[in-house]
């Protein structure tokens, strides 16, 4: 059973590996046997991330991405090809918050957080895909959010990218599915990370959140780890399409 999830011998790309999520994923894939690209923009903390992924006997590289522009992405996946000779699995994991009352919004802002969340999305999926097809197989692992399920007053650019997330994932996923390509989606609850920093300490947000959260807990990073490897993994070669909340029951409640 366990070589279902084994991942030894793949390569995985994770766009904002460096940090929260993406780390969390990141780490997961390379203890299931995976090397990973960490493609994000502060290098410091890239460096750092490969670290521990050889710490854990894994090979790493870090890329500067900026996802913002497709010449990075284009860059991230080469470097794949050129230290590994693949690419198995992508993680479109970097995202921005950004909000405000709809009336207020400047379109900068709106422009900035559907060009991150949800057009690097696809311009990910887009580059990489001649890697998959020459392959015969991949697997996308977008990473959307509760927004991408529900709506919000206060971070409207937010949760349109991440509803985008969510039909990007279903159009992919029926585009590649005959080459051998799966498409899938994780929409994290409530994780502990920078994102959410300022919400943790709002103590009435706080509150509202674990009070609607079955499991009565923030995630942690870590959290994230099974269904990254599961949808990175054989396990999942039948799965397509799929938006698979890892919230501790928040969408369900
Ligand atoms: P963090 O702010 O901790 O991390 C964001 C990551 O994205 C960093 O690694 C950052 O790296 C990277 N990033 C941001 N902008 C860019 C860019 N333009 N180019 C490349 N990388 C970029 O946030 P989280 O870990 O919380 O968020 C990760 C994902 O999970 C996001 O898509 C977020 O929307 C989603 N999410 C988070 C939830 C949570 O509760 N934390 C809940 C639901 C979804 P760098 O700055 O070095 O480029």
């Amino acid at each position: 059973m366990s070589s279902l999830f084994d991942l030894s011998g793949r390569v995985a790309l994770v766009t904002g590996g460096n940090g929260g999520i993406g780390r969390g994923i990141a780490l997961g894939l390379a203890q299931a046997g995976a090397d990973i690209v960490v493609a994000a923009r502060n290098e410091t903390k890239n460096a750092a991330v490969v670290e521990e992924l050889r710490a854990l006997g894994r090979r790493g590289v870090a890329v500067p991405c900026d996802v913002l522009e497709r010449a990075d992405l284009e860059a991230a996946v080469r470097a794949a090809g050129e230290e590994f000779g693949r690419l198995d699995i992508l993680v479109n994991n970097a995202g921005v918050a950004g909000g405000g009352r709809p009336e207020e919004i400047s379109m900068e802002t709106w422009s900035r957080v559907l060009h991150t969340n949800l057009t690097a999305m696809f311009e990910a999926c887009q580059v990489a895909y001649p890697m998959f097809k020459a392959a015969g197989r991949g697997k996308v692992i977008n990473i959307g959010s509760e927004y991408s399920l529900f709506g919000s007053p206060r971070v409207l650019p937010y949760s349109a990218s991440k509803g985008g997330v969510v039909q990007l994932t279903k159009s992919l996923a029926t585009a590649w599915a005959r080459e051998g390509i799966q498409v899938n989606a994780i929409v994290p609850g409530w994780i502990t990370t920078e994102m959410t920093q300022g919400v943790k300490t709002n103590e009435s947000m706080y509150d509202q959140i674990i009070a609607r959260t079955p499991a009565g807990r923030f995630g942690e990073p870590e959290d994230l780890a099974g269904a990254g490897v599961f949808l990175a993994s054989a396990a999942s070669d039948f799965v397509t399409g799929v938006v698979l909340p890892v919230d501790g029951g928040y969408a369900a409640s």
